[in-house]
């Protein structure tokens, strides 16, 4: 049983928050802010009730050491004005100095500094996680994209309080996905894209005794598609993949799975120039880079019949126009069924989104990469182990 943050009593408590604050920064700014944002509905909340919120997160791969560029100071003011109210930003994350700095009254939001920048922090090491927990009386966790990480203020930390909770963030997170796990809304459409079969293999084997019809697109279909004797020509494939592709397809066979995989293409040269739409084949010369309009139109007739859709993986090299054709249609079509519980995953494929303007019309878009993969891989993650508790 994982406790939510309306379960816990916050009256005059220290609240240990942590984040996933890993923003993408240039020349001291915040380039794309909506991990920072998405917290924010957490932090108004444990503000309503609690004494002190202390703050904390990782921001890139410093390797246990003190990185200028990866300080989380542009973070702490980003957040002071998206709050409204001071942020005391600590020069460290543990020892006496930052302990003061918790203790006192005013301001009451204190954020740390990168907690990474100290190797013990990936190293899941009780001794630092204890020196974190001397912050303060109540541990919060709303960093699901860092919840596949067995790190010290993710794992370690958590069995140490006895008042734990996911934030609000992780608690929509996990109500989502564990949705898509146990009991999917028939139809249950799921789409797959992306460049490699090898990334979703995890993926496919544990969903698909849930899903209804599964679309693939984009450079893993190619690996599919070869496997069936399909020309592909220069097209992305794992041709250690093929025997994997046709035994899931026989999987999938089995247990009632309609697998929809592209019949024509839209194609570009050697140099991706060039767009071409071909059938099935594929000449000799040429790529896929998109699937073709009569795979857009069936996926498109696929997604509209479905009640719950997840999709993770672009159908198409988005980032290049117009190979980004395929994704866009996928992702109107979303945006135009609101009726359809809609779940995206994948920081390619929430870009996509982004990209058709359709982020407000989607009903969940995952935060965690590797992290929403591992959950629906049906891993257990060290993040999520960490705060359950027993009933
Ligand atoms: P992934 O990280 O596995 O989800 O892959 C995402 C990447 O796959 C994006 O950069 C897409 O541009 C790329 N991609 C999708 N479809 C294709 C394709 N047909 N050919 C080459 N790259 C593709």
């Amino acid at each position: 049983m994982i406790r939510n943050l309306a379960d816990l009593a916050l009256n005059g408590k220290t609240v240990f928050l942590r984040v996933d604050f890993n923003v993408p920064i240039k020349d001291g700014q915040i380039t794309e802010p909506h991990r920072i944002d998405s917290a924010l509905p957490t932090v108004r909340q444990i503000l309503k009730s609690a004494r002190k919120l202390i703050v904390a997160s990782h921001l890139g791969r410093p390797d246990g050491k003190v990185v200028a560029k990866y300080s989380l100071a542009p973070v702490a003011k980003y957040l002071q004005n998206l709050i409204g109210e001071p942020v005391q930003f600590a020069p460290d994350c543990v020892g006496p100095e930052v302990e003061k700095l918790a203790r006192a009254a005013h301001p009451r939001i204190v954020m740390l500094e990168n907690l990474r920048f100290h190797p013990e922090e990936e190293k899941n090491d009780p001794a630092f996680a204890r020196a974190l927990v001397a912050l303060a009386d109540v541990y919060v966790d709303d960093a699901f994209g860092a919840a596949h990480r067995a790190h010290a203020s993710i794992a370690a930390m958590a069995d140490f309080f006895k008042d734990k909770a996911a934030g609000l963030l992780l608690q929509k997170e996990l109500d989502y996905l564990s949705r898509v796990l146990v009991h999917p809304d028939k139809p249950f459409v799921t789409i797959l894209g992306g460049a490699k079969v090898s990334d979703k293999i995890g993926i496919i084997k544990n969903l698909l005794p849930k899903i209804d019809t599964l679309l693939i697109g984009g450079g893993m279909a190619y690996t599919f598609l070869k496997a069936q004797g399909i020309e592909i020509g220069r097209s992305l494939v794992e041709n250690d993949k093929t025997d994997l592709a046709l035994q899931l397809i026989k999987e999938a066979e089995s247990v009632g799975v309609s697998l929809v995989l592209p019949s024509d293409h839209l194609t570009g040269d050697a140099d991706k120039k060039n767009p071409l739409l071909t059938g099935a084949n594929i000449p000799p010369d040429r790529m896929g880079l998109d699937i073709g309009d009569k795979t857009i139109a069936r996926f498109c007739e696929e997604i509209r019949r479905a009640k719950m859709v997840l999709w993770n993986g672009p159908v198409g090299l988005f980032e290049v126009e117009p190979y980004n054709r395929g994704s866009n249609a996928i992702a109107q079509t979303l945006g135009a069924n609101t009726g359809i519980v809609s779940i995206v995953a994948g920081g390619d494929t929430v870009a996509a989104v982004g990209v058709a303007g359709i982020e407000d019309k989607i009903t969940h878009l995952s935060t965690g990469g590797g992290a929403t993969l591992e959950y629906l891989e049906g891993k257990i993650l060290p993040g999520i182990k960490a705060l359950e508790e027993s009933a």
